[in-house]
């Protein structure tokens, strides 16, 4: 009987250790199934970050490559800004203004001295000088030269009361649409004296000058030619008076001695809006 109870009892241990460990197995399966599945999940998550990271990565080398492409392209904008500015640095501008005329012998040789030579001037002109010598003004707007206002009678404005500065100014200006079909932009005023507060002021902009050879008081070419020389420089605003063979004279050998040097001759609006 002790024998059997004993076999039993060692059967029911061995049959609840086997259920126990049946269990204990399952358990231990159930978890690693778990931890597997679980480890999957990261896995996939990593996977998925790691594919975000590449695109990340991706969108990194694209901006990158794109930051790269804009640099190339504002490298090349500026390479050809720095051309242009080189270009505009190599050509010297610098201008020649005459005043007093039209006169109807040496304004005409003069213009057919600068058109031989392609060069723009400007040319402020006394309205009084205008009537019957509108072929001259005519000429001046056909060759490309800037006509400004040197005033109706070259008197000195800043004497005036506003009202007839501007109608001294009007006067000229109209003479010169009439024959051109542009009205004066720009005026010299006689005496180089201007006085800011004229009310005509806001529509016409005062040029003065640079270099002044006194050309009217020597009235010697070669004299006028070598102070002009001497003085010139970029950007200058030169003053001659085309009422003077003298001068004129003198005005297209300094075009012959600066084009040689390099100068572009320009209108004084082109070198003002530089
Ligand atoms: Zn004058």
């Amino acid at each position: 009987m002790d024998t059997q109870i004993r076999g039993k009892a060692v059967g029911f241990v061995l049959f609840a250790a086997m259920i126990f460990l049946s269990i204990y197995f399952q358990r231990q399966q159930a978890q690693t199934d778990a931890e597997q599945a679980a480890a999957g999940q990261v896995a996939a998550e990593q996977q998925a970050e790691s594919g975000a990271g590449q695109q990340l990565g991706s969108d990194a080398g694209q901006q990158a490559g794109s930051d790269a492409g804009q640099q190339l392209g504002s490298d090349a904008r500026q390479q050809a800004g720095n051309s242009v500015g080189q270009q505009a640095d190599m050509e010297k501008k610098i201008a020649l203004t005459f005043d007093d005329g039209p006169h109807p012998v040496y304004t005409k040789l003069l213009l057919d001295g600068l058109r031989e030579r392609g060069v723009k001037a400007t040319f402020f002109v006394v309205g009084e000088n205008i009537p019957g010598r509108e072929d001259i003004i005519r000429q001046m707007a056909q060759d490309g030269h800037l006509i400004g206002n040197h005033t109706y009678d070259h008197c000195d404005i800043s004497s005036l009361s506003a009202e007839e500065a501007c109608r001294e100014l009007k006067k000229t200006s109209d003479l010169v649409e009439q024959i051109t079909g542009n009205a004066t932009a720009y005026v010299r005023p006689p005496f180089g004296k201007w006085d800011d507060a004229l009310d005509c002021r806001t529509s016409m902009i005062a040029v003065k000058w640079t270099v002044d050879p006194m050309d009217w008081t020597t009235k010697n070419t070669s004299q006028v030619v070598a102070k002009v020389l001497e003085a010139a420089a970029e950007n200058d605003i030169i003053l001659l008076h085309d009422y003077y063979e003298s001068s004129v004279k003198a005005a297209l050998e300094i075009v012959d001695r600066l084009q040689a040097e390099g100068f572009t001759f320009v209108t004084v609006e082109e070198l003002l809006l530089e």
